[in-house]
């Protein structure tokens, strides 16, 4: 019994002594048939206490609209349940939000992890809410006057839903709770700054600064070679995917660019550390996955400008390149971005065909000098599909290039005539 005891001590400190970095895993649920339409992207941290916690609701959530779906099945209805995530992550920290639409109804729940308390936090146990509510008071009344219930803010602050990035504390108040004429989320976002919560300072730039350079050798050799160039593009990572899809490209003699989320940046640093050395670029792709068109200017530019920031602090490197999260772009949009916005013209679809034979063929078949393709590095299955793509596009004599040398060579091949 006793040496039991000390076995399990000596256990203990080691695993207590030792903390392993833990990775970020996204799981991923896509259903659809002629009703109904289900996408759910949620993460898993690997730390229990907030991985039951998220799994509970997203399990509550899909049987739910299951059981729902059940009872309509006599009537001609379709119907589509959505969950999405944000997640911010630091040494002490994990805030995880999960925004569900069912049909157009938005539902948000949040999760504040601490890792040094192994446990779930609320409201109170992060900040002081007389604190809270004075300054939130001061914001929700520049922005919304009186419409809202100022007494239904104070009331219902230890229950609010919340979360945190490097800078801002976020509030979310759902429709209808801070005012019977206001139809939505109410989100007051609070300078940490202003708070007094100390986020530990991880951000300082101690490393070489990379720089988001093209590879003008490579381009002219390209051109004088007369070569049909590709692009490759993956969107939404980084992820637990991407370490071996670099490697995959760096095997190959391949680049590919990578349209990530400022949310993701620092879980990940080591990897697109890594990325940039192996020749890839980044761009932007909004802080976290936001539909632009449905923001204000000044949001817009926020979702932007923290992107550029959490990748400059991080890593050293200036993106120079945009894609807008769901393709959503317009005019407005287009005047609140400086950077170059990329879409793509050969869309794989990864998202919705889980077959791998089947990216790879919507990858490859209708491949052309100058394509841009459009991919995930959030699946396994394309990251599974990557060698044979790879692979088709070299017998068909491509040569991979990164967007800004895409982008150099048409310029140089339209100057040359
Ligand atoms: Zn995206």
């Amino acid at each position: 019994m006793k040496a039991k005891l000390v076995l399990f001590l000596f256990f203990f400190l080691l695993v207590g002594c030792t903390p392993k970095e833990k990775e970020t895993k996204i799981e991923t649920i896509i259903e659809e048939n002629k009703h109904y339409k289900i996408g759910i992207n949620y993460p898993v941290t690997q730390y229990k206490k907030i991985d039951d916690a998220i799994i509970g609701y997203i399990n509550t959530c899909y049987q739910d609209f299951l059981n729902e779906q059940e009872k309509m099945i006599s009537l001609d209805t379709f119907e589509e349940l959505n969950i999405d995530y944000t997640l911010y992550q630091n040494k002490e920290y994990i805030s995880i939000t999960l925004f569900k639409t069912k049909n157009e109804e938005e539902e948000i729940e949040t999760y504040l992890y601490s890792l040094k308390k192994d446990a779930l936090l609320t409201i109170e146990d992060m900040v002081s809410t007389s604190e809270v509510y004075t300054i939130a008071n001061t914001l929700v009344f520049e922005r919304f006057g009186n419409v809202l219930d100022l007494s239904l803010l104070k009331q219902n602050l230890h229950t609010a839903l919340f979360s945190i990035d490097h800078e801002t504390l976020y509030l979310y108040y759902p429709p209808y709770t801070l005012s019977k004429n206001y139809t939505d989320t109410i989100i007051i976002d609070i300078p940490l700054e202003k708070l007094s919560i100390q986020m530990e300072k991880t951000m300082n730039v101690n490393h070489e600064i990379i720089e988001a350079e093209i590879d003008l050798e490579k381009v002219n050799s390209i051109i004088e070679m007369n070569k049909k160039v590709i692009a490759l593009t993956f969107d939404d990572g980084p992820s637990s995917y991407t370490e071996e899809i670099i490697s995959i490209l760096k095997e190959n003699d391949a680049v590919a660019t990578f349209f990530i989320l400022g949310n993701k940046v620092k879980t990940y640093e080591d990897v697109l550390r890594k990325s940039l050395e192996y020749g890839n670029e980044l761009g932007n792709h909004t802080f976290n996955h936001k539909w632009l068109t449905k923001l204000n200017d000044e949001d817009i530019k926020k979702q932007i400008q923290d992107t550029q920031d959490i990748i400059y602090e991080t890593l050293g490197y200036t993106p120079v390149l945009f894609r807008p999260s769901y393709g959503s772009i317009n005019k407005r949009v287009r005047n609140d971005i400086s950077l170059e916005v990329v879409l793509w013209n050969i869309d794989t679809m990864d998202w919705k065909y889980k077959s791998v034979s089947k990216i790879r063929d919507r990858a490859t078949m209708n491949a052309e000098d100058g394509s841009i393709i459009l991919m995930h590095e959030t699946y396994e299955r394309t990251k599974k599909a990557l060698p044979e793509i790879i692979q088709i596009l070299k017998e068909k004599d491509f040569v991979f290039v990164t967007i800004s040398e895409l982008k150099q060579i048409e310029a140089l091949r339209k100057y040359n005539g």
